[in-house]
C-alpha cells in the first residue's frame, strides 16, 4: 500500500495496488499455471509469463471494493451465461439482454483505468478531459445513453476454422470515419468504445442499448485492422506450449 489520492473518489488514502484489467478478463491467455501469458512476439513462444496482469496503486480500498461489488462481479456472472464458445459459427450472432448500466460501465471503468495508469505499456490510452466525465459516471452508476461512449463488442474468431481468438492486446486508439475510438481485447471479443459523438455509424449500431440489449456479432481476426500484429504475435507461434 501507499499513500496518495485516490484517482476515482479524490480523497487522500491508503491505495491499494490495483488491477488495471479485473483478473478475470484475464483468464484466457492464463497459462497452465495460472500465469498470465504475455504475448510479446519475443522468445520462442512469443509470450514471457506475467504473474499478475497490470497492476498499479490507484485506487483506495473503499472504491477498489465499489468497482469490484458494482461493476465487476455483476458483469461475471453476465458473462459467465452468454461468453461465446469454441468454435464460432460464420453469421452466428448473440443476442442477450444484460443490466445496462453495470455492463456498459464495466467497460467504460477499464478503459478509465488504463487512461489513468503510468505504465508505458498503457500509455497509448490517453482520454485527455473525457477521463473526469468517465471518472463521474462510474462514481456515480450514470452509464448516458447508448450513444454517449457507446459500447459494442465483436467476438474475434478464425476464418480457418471459427476458434476463438484466444489472446489480449494492450487497448489501442483507433479512429473510425475520423472520429476517436478505443479498441480494448479480451474475453475473445474486441470492445469498442466511441468517444467522440456521432459518426462511426456501423459501431454505433451495434452498441448496447439502453434497455439492455445486447449484441455480439462475430469478426474474423484475419479480416481485422490489426490482423498483422494478431498474425505476427500468435498465428505462427504455440501460444500454450505444452510441456
Ligand atoms: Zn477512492
Amino acid at each position: 500500500m501507499k499513500h496518495g489520492v485516490c484517482r476515482l473518489c479524490l480523497e487522500e488514502a491508503m491505495l491499494q495496488n490495483s488491477h488495471i484489467f479485473p483478473k478475470s478478463v484475464s483468464k484466457p491467455i492464463r497459462g497452465d499455471k495460472g500465469h498470465m501469458l504475455e504475448i510479446t512476439g519475443e522468445g520462442r513462444y512469443g509470450t514471457k509469463p506475467r504473474q499478475d496482469g497490470y497492476k498499479e496503486h490507484l485506487l483506495c480500498s473503499a472504491c477498489e471494493t465499489f468497482c469490484n461489488d458494482e461493476y465487476e462481479k455483476p458483469f461475471n456472472a453476465t458473462w459467465q451465461s452468454i461468453a461465446p464458445t469454441n468454435p464460432w459459427k460464420r453469421g452466428q450472432v448473440i443476442q442477450a439482454k444484460v443490466d445496462y448500466v453495470k455492463f456498459k460501465l464495466f467497460h467504460l471503468l477499464n478503459l478509465f483505468r488504463a487512461s489513468i495508469s503510468t505504465l508505458p505499456e498503457l500509455a497509448g490510452v490517453q482520454l485527455g478531459p473525457h477521463e473526469d466525465v468517465l471518472r463521474k459516471m462510474i462514481l456515480k452508476g450514470d452509464a448516458g445513453n447508448s450513444q454517449r461512449y457507446a459500447v459494442a463488442g465483436l467476438v474475434l474468431y478464425s476464418q480457418v476454422d471459427g476458434s476463438l481468438l484466444e489472446a489480449n492486446f494492450h487497448p489501442k486508439r483507433m479512429l473510425r470515419e475520423r472520429r476517436t475510438s478505443y479498441t480494448m481485447f479480451y474475453l475473445n471479443t474486441e470492445w469498442i468504445v466511441l468517444i467522440s459523438d456521432g459518426g462511426a455509424e456501423k459501431v454505433r449500431r451495434l452498441a448496447l442499448q439502453e434497455d439492455g440489449t445486447l449484441m455480439l456479432t462475430g469478426h474474423p481476426w484475419q479480416q481485422h485492422p490489426i490482423r498483422d500484429e494478431i498474425f505476427s504475435r500468435i498465428a505462427d507461434k504455440e501460444v500454450n506450449p505444452s510441456p
